[in-house]
Parts: C-alpha cells; structure tokens; sequence
C-alpha cells in the first residue's frame, strides 16, 4: 500500500476531454477541481497520478467497432457532431476520450492490486455513451467499460454503481437493465423535467435482474433533506447488495446553481454519499471504491463537490 490510501488521476491530457470554451462542458473544469483541492488543503494527503491513453481493445469491451471508427475519423476532421447536436467532433477528442478510459482502468488496476484502496478521477463518469452511439457530452462510457474491465480483466462479478449526477446514467442502467450481478442505485432530477427523460421508480431491472436497480427521480428544487432522507432507503438496498467493487458517478451538477438543472443539494450530499459507499465498501470489498467526476457545469460548484467527495474517500 502507498502512503496514501486514495488516488487521483488528473494532468492536461485528462484536462483536455471537453468540448471548447461555448460549450457548457468547456476546459476549465478540472482547473476547478484542483483550485477546491488547493482550498480544503487536500494535495499532500493524495497521491497524483499521470492521465493514461487505453488501447482500442479496451474500448470493445463495451462499445462496436463501426462506433469507434466513426469517433476516430470525426476526431481527426474535427468537423460536425458525434451524435445529434450535444457533443461536437471536437479534434483530437478521441485521444482524450481514450484517456478518459485509460485513467480509470489504471485506477481499477491499481485498486485491484491494493496499491491503493480507492480512487478519483475528476473527467471521467461519461455515462451517456451506449455501445453504438453516443450522447450528452459523452464519448466513451468509462463507467460501462470499468465494469466490464473489472470482469474480464480482473474475474469479480457484483459491482455496485450508484450515480448522483442529475442526469439519469442511461448509458449505464440500459446496457446492463437484464444483467442481474450490476447492481444500480441512480439518483436523478426526474425524467419529465430533464435530459435524457429516463429513470423511472418502476424502472428495476428486468427478468432476472428484476430488483437490482433502484431509480430515484428527484423534483425539481431538491435538496439535502430530500436526499437524505432518500439515501437512508438506497443504503439499506446497498449494504444488502455486498458487492467486490464499487463505483460513484459523483456528477456536480445536483448543486444548487448549475446552470443546465434544478436540483438543489449541496456538498453535503455528495459528502454522505461517498462517507456511506466508503464505510460499506471497506465492511464488505476491502474498501474497494472508485468516484468519478461525472457532470458539473459551475465551476464554483465543481470546485465545492468533489474535493468533499475526495476528502470523504480519505
Ligand atoms: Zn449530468
């Protein structure tokens, strides 16, 4: 075990996964990250690591071929979109993607050979991306490719993934709705108000999946309480679950003030959240644990959200 029992991934090349600077998802979103880090005096407690490229056999694992050329040759022209309009070919967006995953495949290998008991990967949590297209600011579902990773590469079978991000991780939950050893728990501003528009309560898994999911659609103007009080239920589901790995999708834009949603939380939601999956994962994995970034819109907010989420990890 190293020094320090939690890793964070970030550097330009992870840096360098946005979508330029009129985009909502621009580039100065892992600066933000790091400046709430400096602030909370977290850095020496951590121990840095450098972003890392996958290779395209990483990408298989969850996505087909025909996608992965077309990101490939739209990357190179950096001309027009991925998908209908959200996520532009922005140049050289392949190779940051890539690192996207490669990242947080590093943090899963390090995790899984116990040089660190969890991990953090501000740019990262792309869980709009499905295994033919693509969506919502998301190019490679590195969320979906950790999990399939975690079982080719590393034989584990129950992994947990709970998001908070306030959008509904479809990329996620709909690869995996039958699939009855991914255990979900998805906290989301509710489908009718926002993007992508899924997500329902009665949306549990199906056949033998059936009642391995748990949605949670929340109103608009949600806040600390309302999530609580929400979480207190979704705990005892996950501590009945007993999974080999956990991953939190720890998307920032739940917080009050992002300009793109209408949920309400503050840092203190993303501080029990994680304070919970940390105690569960070290009672039942070893502590085995990996957050990543998600969305997050106001720099304010990202620069509040994860660095509690980080310290939480500790
Ligand atoms: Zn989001």
């Amino acid at each position: 075990m190293s020094q320090s029992s939690v890793a964070i991934i970030a550097g330009s090349q992870l840096a360098d996964y946005h979508f330029g600077e009129e985009h909502a998802f621009g580039p100065l979103r892992h600066q933000a990250f790091l400046d709430g880090m400096d602030r909370l005096d977290l850095n020496c407690q951590v121990e840095w690591l450098q972003p890392v490229q996958c290779d395209v056999q990483h990408l298989r694992f969850f996505h087909n071929n025909d996608f992965i050329d077309m990101v490939k040759q739209r990357s190179e022209s950096g001309v027009g979109f991925l998908d209908s309009g959200d996520t532009p070919a922005r140049k050289g967006i392949f190779e940051a993607a890539s690192t996207v995953v490669g990242s947080v495949l590093d943090l899963v290998d390090r995790i899984m050979s116990k040089q660190f008991r969890r991990g953090f990967a501000p740019i990262a949590g792309l869980h709009h991306g499905f295994r033919d297209h693509c969506s919502g600011f998301c190019v490679f579902n590195d969320c979906g490719i950790a999990i399939q990773y975690l079982r080719q590469q590393h034989h584990l079978q129950k992994v947990l993934y709970v998001d908070i991000d306030a959008h509904h991780g479809d990329g996620v939950f709909y690869n995996y709705e039958s699939d009855s050893n991914l255990f979900i728990v998805d906290f989301h501003e509710d489908g009718r108000f926002l993007y992508p528009g899924t997500g329902d309560a009665d949306e549990m898994g199906t056949g033998p999946a059936y009642g391995t999911k748990m949605n949670f659609p929340m109103p608009k103007r949600a806040n600390d309480d309302d999530f609580a009080r929400l979480w207190a239920e979704a705990e005892v589901f996950i501590q009945s679950v007993e999974p080999e790995f956990i991953i939190l999708q720890c998307g920032a834009d739940s917080m009050k003030g992002d300009p793109i949603t209408d949920l309400e939380y503050s840092e203190k939601s993303y501080q029990l959240a994680t304070e919970s999956l940390c105690r569960i994962a070290d009672e039942v994995c070893e502590g085995r644990l990996i957050a990543l970034g998600g969305g997050g819109y106001n720099m304010e907010n990202i620069s509040l959200a994860w660095p509690v989420v980080v310290r939480a990890m500790l």
